[in-house]
């Protein structure tokens, strides 16, 4: 019988992501209603100290596959050795997060397993047979879904990067973690990792990101993303910007929030020169405050917006940067 929750730890060269303590916080929650054990499962390479850390936020047991070979993120090879433990140790729930990787990963996972996934979730329960129960925003975070799984498991689901506290860290945690040998038949992999690109020097993960300042077409011409990376740096937040200047080349894509961009769920999110279309929206409404900057005052992001500026993007966030500087300082 599938019993016990797993999470599948995501970490950047080593070091735990945010994402995995929040998954662990989740983790938790379901594990209390649920009396079961947490299992993080991890794969990477010069992974012992990762894995010692799972401990310390809540992990009971940890698994992970420790191999040069899986230095490199490749969903297929990672799809193909997650599913092999999940059938041979059949959890019952299997949670990780929505992040690119996430977002690669998972639904090739659930393929493989032939059961479901719900993606992108912003609440995980357990109802009172102990089946999983997740929502979720759909067709623009205009209705909330409510997810339950059919008989079979593991029941998988994503979770969006910051809707969870992260888990709180207890140095006196320990447990046995189990480190097997990596099946060299399921690792091969049709993908070639020639190179890693990061975001440029200090710049600041988007989905990981609590402040984030947005810029649009309003900006008028791509010199002008600096007044918006300005005002990110006084901030200390990351970049974000709409399809249409990434389409154009004023900044690069890894920047793009919305629905073929990043899902964002900033404690702050700045939009200026942003229309607010639909496809934008569906990334960034979960946001915890929303500021907008635009001259016309029936912009659709007002609807969405807690504070709405109406005016000159030009005038208006020079001003704030300057604001933010003095009192931040
Ligand atoms: C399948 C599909 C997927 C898509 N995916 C995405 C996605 O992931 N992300 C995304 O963002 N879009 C996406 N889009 C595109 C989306 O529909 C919009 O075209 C895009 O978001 C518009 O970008 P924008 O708001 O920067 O530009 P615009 O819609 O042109 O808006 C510019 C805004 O700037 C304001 N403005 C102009 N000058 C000033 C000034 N001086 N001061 C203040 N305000 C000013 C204007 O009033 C206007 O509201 C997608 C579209 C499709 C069809």
């Amino acid at each position: 019988m599938a019993q016990g929750i797993w999470i599948f730890a995501q970490h950047k060269t080593g070091s735990l992501s945010n994402v995995t303590y929040e998954l662990l916080a989740a983790a938790k929650k379901l594990a209390e209603a649920k009396s079961s054990e947490i299992s993080a499962v991890l794969f990477g390479a010069g992974m012992d100290d990762a894995a010692a850390d799972l401990f310390k936020y809540g992990a009971d047991k940890v698994i992970y596959y420790d191999s040069p070979e899986l230095e490199q993120f490749r969903d297929d090879a990672y799809a193909n050795l997650l599913a092999d433990l999940v059938k041979k140790h059949e959890p019952e729930i299997l949670l990780g997060s929505a992040t690119f990787y996430g977002k690669a990963l998972f639904p090739r996972l659930a393929a493989l397993l032939e059961t479901g996934l719900a993606a992108d979730c912003n609440g995980l329960a357990v109802r009172e047979d102990g089946t999983l129960v997740a929502t979720k925003p759909a067709f623009g975070g205009n209705v909330w879904l409510t997810v339950t799984f059919s008989e079979q498991r593991p029941q998988i689901a994503t979770l969006r990067p910051k809707v969870m506290p992260e888990a709180e860290k207890d140095d006196s945690r320990s447990g046995e973690a189990e480190k097997p040998e990596v099946p060299s038949d399921l690792v091969q992999s049709k993908i070639n990792v020639k190179e890693n690109v990061g975001g440029g020097e200090g710049s600041i993960n988007l989905t990981e990101a609590d402040i984030i300042v947005a810029g649009g077409r309003g900006l008028k011409a791509p010199e002008n993303f600096k007044l918006i990376e300005e005002l990110a740096g006084a901030l200390n937040g990351a970049v974000g910007a709409s399809r249409a200047v990434v389409d154009a080349d004023w900044i690069e894509y890894s920047h793009q929030v919305g629905q073929t961009g990043k899902t964002v769920n900033p404690k702050l999110y700045i939009a200026c020169g942003i229309s607010g279309a639909i496809q934008h929206l569906v990334g960034m409404q979960s946001s915890g405050t929303i500021v907008a900057v635009n001259r016309d005052k029936d912009a659709p992001i007002f609807k969405v917006a807690n504070y709405g500026i109406v005016g000159d993007l030009f005038e208006i966030v020079p001003a704030l940067t300057e604001k933010f500087r003095a009192e931040l300082k």
